[in-house]
């Protein structure tokens, strides 16, 4: 399942074709992916300017002159790949592998900028867990966005809001910071990864860094710049992949993002003098990769 990291990719990736366009056509090729499209999908976009590409937790936002708000979401499989004349790419697919099979190609976006120049945006998703819904005015209203948690990019997230949206909890470490209604957008694998840059350990009792005091106050602050690093150079390995695939001959861009403690089991820690090897341990039925050694 993409994450945050490749979401955000995707976004940056389309944002230079679609912001300022204009929908000139807009297919859906079947009656529903993980749901069924919005009634009049194709007429409500038609002929609309795209104002914003925009990104909360998971879900992307295409904001069109004059409403409504289209919410997007890849689920397991979905991707978007760019036709344009310059050559084709799909953006996001650093992680996971992404569907080149055009009888997946479920949504199709023809696009023109203001100055004449014509791309098409297709949807594609092998599985159908993706999904497109229109939301009306503002989207963070919607069923879906509504509830969700602080975003783990920016500056908003550090030590203090950890603390307090930790505080009292007695779930593991790790199943705390994987609630959407906390931290919105982080997944399995940016988890393990952020606990081991904090070398806190994803058994320990959620609200222990939460307890007040000098130590629990620096492996909040801790924690919090891990999980803001480990996403912020996750986006920026995206964002070289997508230079990287420009320069290539026309083979997919796949980029495997290189991780510290994920799907490494058996390995040695790669913190220097850690000495330690990494684990694999079930919390919660998905895979959680870590070193007793040095996270605590
Ligand atoms: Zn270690």
């Amino acid at each position: 399942m993409p994450e945050l990291p490749e979401v955000e990719t995707v976004r940056r990736g389309l944002q230079p074709v679609l912001e300022g366009a204009r929908l000139v056509r807009v297919e859906a090729r079947r009656p529903d992916l993980r749901f069924p499209f919005p009634a009049r999908f194709s007429e409500r976009l038609t002929g609309k300017t795209i104002t914003a590409l925009g990104r909360r937790a998971k879900y992307l936002t295409m904001h069109v002159d004059g409403g409504p708000v289209l919410i997007c979401h890849l689920g397991m499989s979905g991707s978007f790949r760019i036709e344009a004349a310059d050559g084709n790419e799909t953006p996001g697919t650093f992680h996971h592998e992404r569907s080149k099979n055009s009888t997946h190609d479920h949504v199709v976006f023809d696009v023109e900028t203001a100055a004449g120049a014509r791309s098409r945006v297709i949807f594609n998703d092998p599985r159908r867990f993706g999904f497109m819904l229109f939301a009306e005015g503002v989207p963070d209203t919607h069923p879906m966005l509504t509830g969700l948690g602080v975003e783990p990019t920016g500056n908003a997230l550090d030590g203090a809001l950890l603390a307090s949206l930790l505080k009292g909890r007695r779930s593991p470490l790790k199943a705390a910071l994987l609630d959407q209604r906390l931290i919105a957008g982080l997944g399995n694998i940016y988890v393990s990864e952020a606990l081991w840059r904090a070398g806190l350990s994803p058994l320990r009792e959620a609200g222990t860094i939460a307890k007040g005091g000098k130590k629990a106050r620096e492996q909040a602050e801790r924690l919090a710049e891990a999980i803001r690093s480990v996403i912020a150079d996750a986006i920026a390995a995206g964002g070289s992949s997508l230079r990287d695939y420009v320069q290539t001959d026309g083979s997919l861009g796949y980029f495997q993002h290189s991780f510290a403690v994920y799907d490494r089991e058996g390995e040695p820690c790669p913190k220097p003098g850690c000495g330690g090897h990494i684990e694999r341990i079930v919390q919660s039925g998905r895979s959680t990769f870590y070193c007793r050694t040095c996270q605590r």
